[in-house]
């Protein structure tokens, strides 16, 4: 796959200029769409008014930053300014935000080129994104099955070569999920590091916005994009840079495994997993037996808390504010009513549902205080982890990309998120990388946590398996730009 050092030092040594870099990925992304439909919208305009301020800077002899002119792809729930911004949803499909995230404005000061909007499940609610407005995306790896969600149209676009790397966010593993159905790397970054002003919320304890991308040594120069702490974001603490770190030894680094989050995995994920722990072993680490009780209650802590907050979030799609207002109505009631009845898709609906009665009077001690309790104590097993490893190294999904249309119940669905949304409950960085394929040739992925704050030492890993490994396992799906 293309990475970003190979596009900044194509466009350094003028071997190609950003221009027609931009007008190939532009071309081949309107193609590969076709198939897996990774974009809501494409941005031409703004991809080539960046690629010209990138060009003149190379003319000028001016040093680019590490991003400059690198075509990504924005999911699609990142404010961006004048351009429209639907969180894949009926509610905002002609939403044009009045101002930009802090994300978009980093990467746009990075010089990195936004090819277009990544599809999504509506409001970041799911795990196949399938629940698009638009039409769900599909894996390049294979189309008959889905790219993982809810950033599926991110992971797509990278793994189908319609972009270099992709922003996503992850609430309960959106980022994770689809990158390891996609055969790529994901990172969560720790709660707090990329500020969230701008994304639009769906459960905003629990949000991160991070990088999709063909290796963690290109997540890394991204999240070192994004990280800057941000005034206008209460919760923002910024990162320091931690792209110059990686490349380090993993000797004597301690990984632990708990038995828990190999509980009822089909061989074909437990297998390359482990293997992949041993290939660390192999290199130096120490495995540690560690365990981590608190699993089975992550799910229900989560979906109450998620859900919670999501209908808080949402409460302000009333049609009177912004977004779609129903036409027919006589009362005021009857008005908001059926402009979140034709606005929002049922997936969003239910969780609204679930949310509002979690926090009603009466069930809110039961539902949502308890799992305000249960995720301390989800945030003490992973103290105690920390206390004996510096990483946590999980299954990311106990599958492989489903079929597309195989029509699991919600509840099946929901099982999909059970590695990844501890993190989230926790607040804690986790990595996705490729570590094998299972008989059908579908990419598995490896996931490893780190404490807070801590992405250098995930990312250290990761990049080291990566290298050890020669990138076997990341994909190579023979689609859009193969060469540039
Ligand atoms: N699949 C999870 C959900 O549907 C996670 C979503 C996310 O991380 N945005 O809630």
């Amino acid at each position: 796959m293309i990475k970003i050092t190979d596009v900044s030092s194509a466009l350094q040594n003028k071997e190609i200029s950003c221009r027609e870099l931009t007008e190939k990925y532009l071309t081949e992304a309107e193609k590969v769409n076709r198939d897996i439909n990774a974009y809501i919208t494409l941005t031409p305009e703004e991809a080539l008014r960046a690629a010209s301020q990138v060009d003149s800077k190379i003319a000028g002899g001016e040093k680019l930053s590490p991003l400059a002119g690198v075509p990504f792809v924005l999911k699609d729930n990142v404010s961006t300014n004048g351009i429209k911004t639907t969180c894949a949803s009926r509610m905002l499909e002609n939403y044009e935000p009045v101002y930009d995230a802090h994300t978009w404005t980093a990467l746009k000061n990075a010089g990195a080129v936004m090819i277009g909007k990544g599809n999504m499940d509506e409001f970041a609610m799911g795990s196949t994104c399938e629940h698009s407005y638009f039409g769900g995306a599909k894996n390049p790896r294979d189309l008959s099955r889905v790219p993982g969600g809810s950033s599926g149209g991110s992971a797509a676009a990278v793994a189908g070569g319609a972009a270099v790397f992709g922003i996503g966010s992850d609430t309960g593993g959106s980022i994770r999920e689809p990158a390891a159905f996609c055969g790529i790397v994901g990172l969560k970054p720790t709660y707090g590091a990329v500020s969230r002003r701008g994304l639009i919320a769906f459960a905003s304890s629990l949000d991160q916005i991070g990088p999709l991308a063909a290796s963690s040594r290109d997540a890394a120069l991204v999240l070192d994009a994004i990280s800057e702490k941000d005034p206008m974001d209460m919760t923002s603490r910024g990162l320091p840079k931690v792209s110059d770190c990686l490349g380090g030894e993993v000797t004597g680094m301690k990984i632990g495994l708990a038995p828990e989050y190999f509980e009822n995995i089909p061989d074909s994920i437990k297998k390359p997993v482990l293997a992949a722990a041993e290939k660390y072993r192999e290199m130096g680490a120490e495995l540690i037996d560690v365990s981590f009780p608190m699993l089975k209650y992550s799910l229900p802590t989560y979906y109450i808390l998620a859900c919670a907050e999501a209908s808080s979030n949402l409460g302000r799609y009333d049609g009177i504010r912004y977004g779609h207002c129903a036409e027919d109505f006589t009362t005021l009631d009857e008005m908001i009513c059926k402009t979140r009845t034709e606005g929002f898709g049922e997936e969003v609906r239910r969780r609204i549902l679930l949310g509002t009665y979690v926090l009603s009077s009466g069930y809110f001690d039961a539902y949502y205080k308890s799992a305000e309790r249960i995720r301390r104590e989800i945030a003490a097993d992973f103290a105690r982890v920390f206390d004996k490893c510096d990483a946590l190294l999980t299954p990311t999904v106990p599958m492989t990309a489903i079929k597309i249309g195989a029509g699991l119940s919600p509840i099946e669905t929901y099982m999909t998120d059970i590695c990844t949304v501890p993190v989230n409950i926790a607040g804690l960085p986790a990595v996705s990388t490729p570590c094998g394929f299972d008989e059908d040739g579908l990419s598995v992925g490896l996931q490893l946590i780190g404490r807070k704050f801590d992405e250098k030492t995930i990312l250290t890993l990761s990049d080291a398996f990566e290298r050890a490994t020669e990138e076997k396992y990341i994909a190579d799906t023979k689609m859009g730009v193969e060469k540039l």
